[in-house]
């Protein structure tokens, strides 16, 4: 990309999306194209043509996703199969119908089997059982990463697939019926701190480890990859250390100020026991995770401060 590029980001306003444009603009590329999801319906092929064939996007980050926690999965597994497949597979042949020279799909780590070894590498795909609670949403990813493979061996397209870990920060999801882990557990130590709750309630054992990046971190390699991998195999973007639930639970609880108690109520899902990725193809194509995690976990703490006072 060079700064006058046209570059379409597609879900400009989620938890990704808007790490990219911010990232974007720090970087001084200023040739940017968003729409809502209003103004611009993406599971609708009609529009999403119309969108592509007027304003041909030379470059174009598909951050656009229906995307959720445990719950959300669960509850809604039709429409996380069908959204995301009609989302991507309606961007993707826009993309290259339209002429894109470089699309960059975000998947996630749960397209890598339950049971994978641990750290999980790239080529652990397909190779087991994916995680039961995810996994219409990780099916509708894999047939994304296929969809850029099979796009590029055929029509020779330039379309690249980055799996990310657990992300946080700014424009999370907070709603705790619907939300990952991270937001929830803000949410919950602040208003019992608010409350002056005696316990909090952390869901599962707490004993599931996961692993967590903080989005401008993610937003910084997808534009370093962008500008410079061209290989048709997928790349894990994560910062190759995990910890427990009752560990993040615990630095929730200290970056928040919540003194009370944490109770874990086992009768809700643990989902996969472990979700580490390999890092080491990143690595080796040059790029490392910077936001540490207990800064990243103040800085989101911040910005859902700002956004709780701005709604009162
Ligand atoms: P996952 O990474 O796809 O399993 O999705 P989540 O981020 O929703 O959940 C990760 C782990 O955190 C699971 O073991 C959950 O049971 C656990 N967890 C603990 N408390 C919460 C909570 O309040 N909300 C969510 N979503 N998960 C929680």
């Amino acid at each position: 990309m060079n700064l006058e590029s046209k570059i379409y980001v597609a879900g400009h306003r989620g938890l990704v999306g808007s790490a990219i444009v911010r990232n974007l603009q720090e970087k001084g590329y200023h040739n940017l194209v968003f729409r809502t999801s209003k103004e611009l319906d993406l599971t609708n092929s009609n529009q999403v043509d119309s969108f592509f064939q007027e304003q041909r996007p030379d470059y174009v980050f598909l951050a656009a996703a229906k995307v959720g926690g445990i719950a959300a999965n669960n509850d809604y597994p039709a429409e996380f199969i069908r959204d995301n497949l009609m989302i991507q597979t309606n961007v993707i042949d826009a993309a290259h119908r339209n002429r894109v020279k470089k699309l960059l799909f975000l998947g996630s780590t749960c397209i890598y089997p339950r049971l994978a070894e641990q750290p999980m590498r790239e080529d652990s795909l397909l190779t087991g059982e994916l995680e039961p609670t995810n996994e219409p949403y990780a099916i509708a990813k894999i047939a994304g990463i296929k969809m850029c493979q099979s796009y590029n061996r055929q029509y020779g397209t330039n379309f690249i697939s980055i799996m990310p870990t657990n992300l946080f920060g700014p424009n999370d999801n907070f709603d705790l019926t619907s939300s990952h882990v991270l937001p929830a557990l803000i949410r919950k130590f602040h208003e019992a701190k608010v409350s002056q709750a005696e316990t909090v309630e952390v869901w599962g054992t707490g004993t599931p480890k996961r692993e967590f990046l903080y989005s401008d971190d993610l937003a910084d390699a997808a534009i370093y990859l962008m500008n410079t991998y061209n290989g048709n195999d997928l790349v894990n973007i994560g910062v190759g250390k995990d910890i427990s639930i009752k560990e993040l639970a615990e630095k929730v609880g200290k970056t928040v100020g919540y003194e009370g108690e944490i109770v874990f109520n086992t009768s809700k899902p643990d989902g996969t026991p472990r979700k580490l990725v390999d890092v080491s193809r990143l690595k080796s194509l040059g790029w490392e995770a910077k936001i540490p995690l207990d800064d990243g976990l103040k800085m989101a703490y911040d910005w859902f401060l700002e956004q709780t006072e701005k709604v009162r």
